[in-house]
């Protein structure tokens, strides 16, 4: 595995609210937690996504209650991702650590601010 995609430490800061990753090539990563969230990749919420942006069903929108952007904990899949799981029971986004890396917030990385996060 390249040394930008594999992590060698990761740390949640649940007072800041980020995700703090330190990468092999000793690059260091802080996603805000509600940008995770937002972006979470698993197909519940790409669907969601979706249908907001096709605007389908806009009265789905205002139903139940924000999505949590609290962290609860955090596992390594396999050597290549990390699963979030979120206070409100929410754990099925499984982030690549390619994806991650692609999306580093720094303005080093993407001057302009994070891309969206690609779907593996
Ligand atoms: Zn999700
Ligand atoms: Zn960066």
């Amino acid at each position: 595995m390249a040394l930008q995609t594999r992590p060698k430490e990761i740390t949640v800061d649940r007072n800041a609210g980020l995700l703090r990753m330190t990468w092999a090539d000793d690059h260091a990563s802080e996603y805000p937690l509600r940008w995770l969230r937002a972006n979470c990749p698993c197909a519940t919420c790409r669907e969601e996504r979706r249908a907001a942006v096709m605007n389908t069903d806009p009265l789905r929108l205002h139903t139940g209650p924000a999505p949590s952007t609290t962290i609860a904990g955090a596992e390594l899949v396999g050597n290549y991702a990390v699963r979030l799981r979120w206070s409100d029971g929410h754990d099925t986004g499984i982030f690549a650590f390619g994806a991650l890396r692609a999306c580093c917030p720094c303005p080093r990385c993407n001057p302009s601010g994070p891309p969206p996060l690609l779907d593996e």
